[in-house]
């Protein structure tokens, strides 16, 4: 897998679109978008690096995935957690909201 080059290259060309986030700056936006606390400018750039770059799209879908599990594991026993989302994850989102 060649992906490091591959990311470090979309890296280089999201740097050179002005005002666009890094794969790492739009980690750390994920929660706040979530939230609805990103300022409409971020949101919209948050967005447009969505549009372009499956890593992250795919990164969000799994947030959001280990969100709703967090969730589930927090309030009443509701069903069972799936098992395609990695237990890293899930304890990242947990500890971040707990923050
Ligand atoms: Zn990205």
């Amino acid at each position: 897998m060649k992906t490091g080059l591959m990311r470090k290259l979309k890296g280089t060309m999201l740097k050179n679109i002005h005002g666009m986030i890094t794969c790492r700056e739009f980690e750390e936006f994920v929660l706040k978008y979530l939230d609805g606390e990103l300022p409409a400018r971020q949101a919209r750039i948050f967005e447009w690096h969505l549009r372009i770059c499956r890593e992250c799209r795919e990164y969000l879908a799994a947030y959001k995935r280990a969100i709703e599990i967090s969730k589930a594991a927090l309030g009443p026993a509701t069903g069972a957690v799936p098992e395609d989302v990695p237990e890293d994850l899930i304890r990242a989102v947990l500890d971040s909201r707990e923050g």
